[in-house]
Parts: C-alpha cells; structure tokens; sequence
C-alpha cells in the first residue's frame, strides 16, 4: 500500500539550480526507534496510517509516499569562519511540505537517506548515536518552548555505518519550518546569480516573514529572531557547537544538532565540540558568533538592492541593534529565571552576581537556577549579601518555576542511552525522552535520576560530530 501525504511542494517550483531532484537510497531492514504521534497530529497527518509497515518503509526512504517530490538543496557557508563555495544536503531528503493545523508550513524530511550530489567525501548516512541525540534535544527544546525543528519519526536501517567502526545505521525524520540556511543565501549571492537570490528572497519573506514588505524589514525581523533565540539558549546553558553560518535557519529555529549539549557547571567558556579547538563557538561566544553569522546573512542580501552603498550603511545600522536585542531579551530571559515579575535594567548586575558566583563555585546551571524557584537560593553558591540583595527584588516562585526547567537532556545520560540503544535497549531512550519532554514537571520518583549532575566518573566533556 502506498502512503499519501497532503504534501504542497512550494520549494521544488522554484527555480531548481536551488536543489537536485534525487530519491533517497533505499536500506536493507528497517525497524522502528520512535513515532512522534503528537507531532503527527499537530501536522494534521493521519497518525494511525504513519504507524503503518508502509510508513516504516517511508521514514526509511524505501517508498515515497504520494505526492513526495524529493529533492537535495544546495547551500553554501562558513565552517568556523572559512569560506565553503559548496555544501547542501549530502545526506538529507526533502520529501515535500505540508501545512499543519496552525497553518504553518512545515518541512518534511529524511536525514541519513543516502547519497546525493552533495555528498562530496560522506556516505549520505547517519549512525544511531546522532539520531538519538537529535530526537532528544530537539523535542525536549521544543517543550522548553525554543523555537526548534522536530523529530517525527527515527528507524533503524538494518545497515551498518563505518565511523571510527562499524555502527548501526539509522535515519531521522526532521521537521522544520523550512531548511533555508544563511549559507542558502550565501551560495547564490557568491555565484552572483542574482535572479535565483530575488526568487529565493521573495519566497523566504512569503513563507517566514509575511509582515515584511521589503528586504531590509526581512533583515531586521530575522535579527530579532536570532536575538530571541540566541536569548534562549543562553538562558538554558544550552550550546549548539556548530554555528556555522549553514546551520542557522532563516526561520529562526535551532537546526542542526550535531555536537550540542547543555552545560552541567556553570562556566562561561565551556566548550564541548571535540574539534572547536579555539572555542569559537563557546557558550559564551554565541551571541557574537550569531551577529557574525547575520552579517554573512545581509552580505549575501546587498546584491539585490539597487543603491549597493546606501545599503551596506542601512544593513550595518540593521545588525547594529541585534547587541541591544540580544541585551533586552537575554534581560527578560535571566530576570525571569531568578523570579523577577518586571526585570529592569538595574537587575543586570544582580544577575551577573549570581553568575559570577556560579562560576567560582562550579554551580550546576539548571539546579542552580531551579534552586531559586524553589527558594532554596544558598543551593546556587551566592553568598548571603546576594542572596539578601534577591529577595529585596521581591522574587516571584511562580515565574522562576516557568523559567527554570528541572530537568534538561544532560549530555551524560545521553551518551548512556545511545550505548543502550546500540546495545539493542531502546528502554533508556524512550524513557528519557518521556522525561525530558515534561521539563518543568517536579515530579521527583521519576525525575531524580535525569535531574542529578554527572559523578565525576560520569562526566563527558567532549561531543563529536561523528554524523
Ligand atoms: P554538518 O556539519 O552536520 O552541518 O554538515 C556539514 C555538511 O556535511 C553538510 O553539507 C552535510 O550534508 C554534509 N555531511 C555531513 N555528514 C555527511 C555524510 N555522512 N554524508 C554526506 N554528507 C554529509
Ligand atoms: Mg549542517
């Protein structure tokens, strides 16, 4: 039986130098890792037909449902600030798009799907481990409330993947709004194909940026996104690791989980990609690797104005207020954390106190900040003048527990499930994903275990892109 999907493939009209028609590559035995039944729903898909064998065949790439037009899309970027003229899916396939019950339209598509033009040195795959890991952290970032692709779906490929050895194979079924990158600007811009940068730009203000009548208002709406997500991450001790500029979406979504993890103890330099050498994309980098990256974006937008030096001042003054942007949003994140019903900006240094102390007492980031929802404020290390200087400010408990999650995917139970999982245990990975998708759910019997830090035995401090 062939699947159907109400699919409404707006990418693949246009012009197609953008992307490559290609099917993904059919695998050996496929087997289920985990069906995203609510993800489903909220897609507007029939979630009893996407539990199907034919649905198992689909998520592997084995059959295309109907109405699937796969395609590969081409992008570009800069990969820890070094020019790549080349890059685009090597081992992803856009299925098509459709529009969910919220009337946005949303991605549909396979990553680990096999070879594509794209693929250059890579074998189109993924292991188990990078899947796993992306289900995780993008559904549990969803229900912290960031704005994130998603994981409908994860099969096993009954193939083996050569890595440092041989490992099971897999692929993931990402949603996201769209997979348009900066590097998918950067790539026309760069081949100055100006005609394929206007139809690009026209379709990325239609489908993300409706309120925007003109490039520069699209540039200063995607800034203000970056500086709300950015705000987020920060706010969660989460670090993306990889902030190329052709894995930041231009819907403002976190894309692409490669060696992302949250921090245990605090520390603002704390880095774990293995191959971050000079931690360009530490935690506390972030926000300027992200202005970094938005000036690529406007670089890649000048072609399309008609006074090119009038346009470069206007983008610079654009990308000037992402730092006030970024300030005021990082100010509403952190006030909240620490209770504050209005914070000001006064409220700065009493947050900037607290992580000072943080990192002199190596304080875990997410207990220490639930610490102060739970008016527990002696658990996050500050001493007694600042912990008087707190409650002046008249904290509220209620807005510290909406801000302060209680429990995050920590990177050592994730390294622990992944184990499992290739050990042939998919228990740990179901359970952990039930726990980490109720973040702010204090229910201690199930939470005690995912909620603690790692024992210095447990502790991992590198991640690898290992894709
Ligand atoms: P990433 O660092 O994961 O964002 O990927 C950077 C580029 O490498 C993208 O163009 C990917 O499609 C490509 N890539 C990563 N892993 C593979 C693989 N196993 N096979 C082919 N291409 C890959
Ligand atoms: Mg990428």
């Amino acid at each position: 039986m062939t699947l159907s999907l109400p699919f409404d493939n707006s990418y693949a009209r246009l012009p197609d130098r953008l992307f490559t028609r290609q099917a993904p590559v059919p695998v050996a035995r496929p087997g289920w890792i985990a069906f995203n039944e609510g993800l489903a729903r909220e897609l507007g898909l029939d979630a009893e037909a996407l539990r199907s064998d034919a649905a198992l065949g689909m998520f592997a790439g084995n059959a295309l449902p109907e109405g699937a037009e796969p395609i590969a899309q081409l992008y570009a970027g800069h990969q820890f600030g070094s020019w790549n003229p080349q890059l685009g899916d090597g081992r992803q396939i856009l299925l098509g798009e459709v529009v969910g019950k919220d009337g946005l339209r949303r991605d549909i598509a396979l990553k680990g799907s096999g070879r594509t033009p794209y693929s250059r040195m890579g074998d189109g795959r993924a292991w188990l481990g990078p899947v796993i890991r992306e289900y995780i952290m993008s559904e549990a970032m969803h229900a912290m409330g960031v704005p994130t692709t998603r994981a409908l779906a994860a099969v096993t490929t009954g193939e083996e993947v050569i890595r440092e050895t041989a490992l099971p194979g897999a692929i993931l079924t990402r949603v996201a709004q769209s997979h348009i990158r900066v590097g998918t600007f950067q790539v026309l811009a760069a081949r100055e194909d100006h005609e394929g940068l206007r139809a690009l730009a026209d379709y990325t203000m239609a489908r993300h940026y409706p309120e925007a009548a003109s490039v520069p208002e699209m540039l200063a709406q995607m800034v203000a996104r970056q500086a709300d997500l950015i705000a987020q991450w920060m706010s969660l001790g989460f670090i993306h690791g990889v902030m190329n500029t052709d894995n930041v979406s231009i819907a403002g979504e976190t894309i692409d989980y490669g060696p992302c993890a949250f921090m245990d103890d605090y520390h603002p330099a704390r880095v774990f990609s293995s191959i971050d050498a000079h931690g360009r994309y530490a935690y506390g980098n972030q926000p300027q690797v992200a202005l970094w990256n938005i000036a690529q974006f406007a670089t890649a937008l000048v072609p399309l104005m008609p006074d090119q030096q009038r346009a470069v001042d206007d983008f610079t003054a654009i990308i000037n207020r992402f730092a006030d942007l970024y300030q005021e949003a990082w100010l509403a994140r952190f006030g909240a954390k620490l209770g504050l019903a209005d914070p000001a900006p006064e409220d700065r240094a009493l947050i900037e106190g607290l992580l000072t102390a943080m990192t002199r007492d190596g304080t875990d980031f997410t207990n220490g900040f639930r610490a102060l929802a739970e008016d527990a404020p002696e658990r996050t290390g500050a001493d007694a003048g600042w912990i008087a200087d707190w409650r002046a400010r008249g904290p509220k408990p209620d807005i510290a527990r909406a801000a302060n999650p209680v429990v995050v995917p920590r990177l050592h139970r994730i390294e622990a499930v992944i184990a499992a999982a290739v050990a042939g245990d998919l228990a740990p990975f179901h359970e952990m994903l039930g726990v980490v998708t109720r973040p702010f759910d204090p229910d201690p019997a199930h939470l005690a275990p995912y909620a603690a830090p790692p024992e210095s035995d447990e502790k991992v401090d590198k991640t690898y892109c290992g894709t």
